[in-house]
Formats: structure tokens, C-alpha cells, sequence
């Protein structure tokens, strides 16, 4: 079941340079999880605890989970990731056991990063959400909590979770010595969207008429994911055209496709 239900990477490939945008978010995660990683034995001496729990929390591919990856990455660490939805088991006791089994790992793997995405679907707020009122996924959550208090012996181990529904959670994960680090990841600006465009395209052929500060400014409210999605699409209408570079035609058409496929793309959340 362990293995099933856990992404486990020696070291991901994902670099901070993959990331475009969240300048200052790749700041604060660096700070709050990198640091005490790569100087365990500074924090002690100074005598100052790291944050235990990094939340990132935001709308949905915007980059969440690049940033735990990158972490992972910088600090040689084996990253060990969750989603929150697989704790949800139906046999009394499974969850908090996937919980211990997830600690045992990242303490066999250490340096180790854990990441748990869709925190929500255990730490929900019990008048939001159908499970968290129930006893199993309360317990599920009191282990994951309880692992993160052990914290002290574990200088090599750090956990970030992640969320789309932030306004869902209940508020007790993120008292002190808890996930007590929130970073917002919101949806690209102009800058990021470029960026990002440019990330995505820079393996690709592209014709000098592509305008990609014209196509940051075409994609308000588009997540990461949909821009990178929008690249790919883009360079499949030159496939299907015969042609090697890619032109803004094909980004154009791509555009028109990725907001046929997803009307909220586009839409800035309110
Ligand atoms: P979810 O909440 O749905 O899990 P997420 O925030 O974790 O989403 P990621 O899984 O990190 O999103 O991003 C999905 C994909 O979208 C990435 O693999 C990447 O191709 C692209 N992407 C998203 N954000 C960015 C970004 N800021 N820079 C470059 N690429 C991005």
C-alpha cells in the first residue's frame, strides 16, 4: 500500500530556474525550508526552532508543487509526496498508519522533504466538508500532527502541504509549532506569465514574429499549468502544419483552444 499510495524521488529534477514567477515566494521557501535543512546544526546552536510546517496555499496549478520539488532538489533531499485525499481510507486506523509509514520513509531518506498536497481533505474544517466530521480523518490528522511535534530529532526532515481551498481548512493546523509558515502562490502576473511562456517555450523552435510579451498580456488569470499547456498546444498546430518554428498564428489558435477547453482560463478570480 506504501508504495502505491506515496510518489517517492531520490532527488526531482525541478530547479528554482524551472519556476517562473514567485520571486519572493522561492525566497520564503528557501528561508523556511532549506536553511534548517542545510544548517540543522546552526539553528541549534543559535537555538532557534524552524518553522515546523510550510503551507502553500493557492489556486490550483500555479506552481505549488515545483516549489517543494525545487526544494528537494537544491537540498539533495529525497521527496516524498502525498496527496491528502489518499489518507482518507476506509478502515479504522489506516490513515494515521500511512501518516507513521510516510515519517518512517522520509526518516530512512533523510535529508527528506514531505510534501502532502490537498490538505484540505484532512484538516477541513468540520462544517465544511462531509469527511473531516468524521472521527477517522480527525484521528488521520492528530498523527500528522503529532509526527510534526517530534520534529526536534528530525533536523533533516521538513513537510509542506499544500492547498487550493485555504479559506476550507481548520484553523487549529496553523497554530505555532504546527504549519506555521503560510506562502501564498497566486496566479502569475504579466512579469510571471512572460516568464513562464518563456520557460516552456525555450526547448521549442520559435518564429521571430511570437510576441511573448504580447501573449503575458493575452493571458490574464491563466494559471501556469494552462500556460504551459498553452505552449504545447501551440506547437502541435505547427506539427499538424508541417512547419518546425512555431508562429504567433499558432500560439493565437492555441490561446483560442486551451479557453474553449477551460472557460475559467482567462477569467482573473475575483
Ligand atoms: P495543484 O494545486 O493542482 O496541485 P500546483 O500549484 O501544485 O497545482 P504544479 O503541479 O506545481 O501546480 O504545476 C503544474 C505544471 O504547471 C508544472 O509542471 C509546470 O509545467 C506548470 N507550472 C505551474 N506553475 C508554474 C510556474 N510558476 N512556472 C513554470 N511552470 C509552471
Amino acid at each position: 500500500a506504501r508504495a502505491q499510495a506515496m510518489e517517492v524521488t531520490a532527488s526531482p529534477e525541478v530547479t528554482y530556474d524551472d519556476i517562473g514567477g514567485l520571486e519572493e515566494q522561492i525566497v520564503e521557501v528557501r528561508e523556511a525550508v532549506e536553511e534548517p535543512l542545510i544548517n540543522a546544526e546552526q539553528f541549534v546552536d543559535v537555538g532557534v526552532e524552524p518553522p515546523s510546517g510550510v503551507l502553500l496555499h493557492g489556486p490550483p496549478g500555479t506552481g505549488k508543487t515545483m516549489l517543494a520539488k525545487a526544494v528537494a532538489n537544491q537540498t539533495d533531499a529525497t521527496f516524498i509526496k502525498m496527496a491528502g485525499s489518499e489518507l482518507v481510507q476506509k478502515f479504522i486506523g489506516e490513515g494515521a498508519r500511512l501518516v507513521r509509514d510516510l515519517f518512517e520513509l522520509a526518516s530512512e531518506r533523510e535529508p527528506a522533504v514531505i510534501f502532502i498536497d490537498e490538505i484540505d481533505a484532512i484538516a477541513a474544517k468540520r462544517t465544511e466538508s462531509k469527511t473531516s466530521g468524521d472521527a477517522e480523518v480527525q484521528r488521520t490528522m492528530m498523527q500528522l500532527l503529532s509526527e510534526m511535534d517530534g520534529f526536534e530529532d528530525r533536523g533533516e526532515i521538513r513537510i509542506i502541504a499544500a492547498t487550493n481551498r485555504f479559506d476550507m481548512l481548520d484553523r487549529a493546523i496553523l497554530r505555532p509549532g504546527r504549519f506555521d509558515r503560510l506562502i501564498e502562490v497566486p496566479h502569475p502576473d504579466w512579469d510571471g506569465r512572460k516568464k513562464i511562456l518563456e520557460i516552456h517555450t525555450q526547448e521549442m523552435t520559435i518564429h521571430d514574429d511570437v510576441d511573448m510579451a504580447m501573449l503575458a498580456g493575452e493571458t490574464e488569470g491563466f494559471s501556469g499549468a494552462e500556460l504551459a499547456s498553452l505552449a504545447t498546444e501551440a506547437g502541435m498546430f505547427a506539427i499538424r502544419d508541417e512547419r518546425t518554428a512555431v508562429r504567433m498564428a499558432d500560439f493565437e489558435d492555441a490561446l483560442e483552444k486551451v479557453r474553449e477547453e477551460d472557460d475559467t482560463a482567462g477569467t482573473p478570480i475575483a
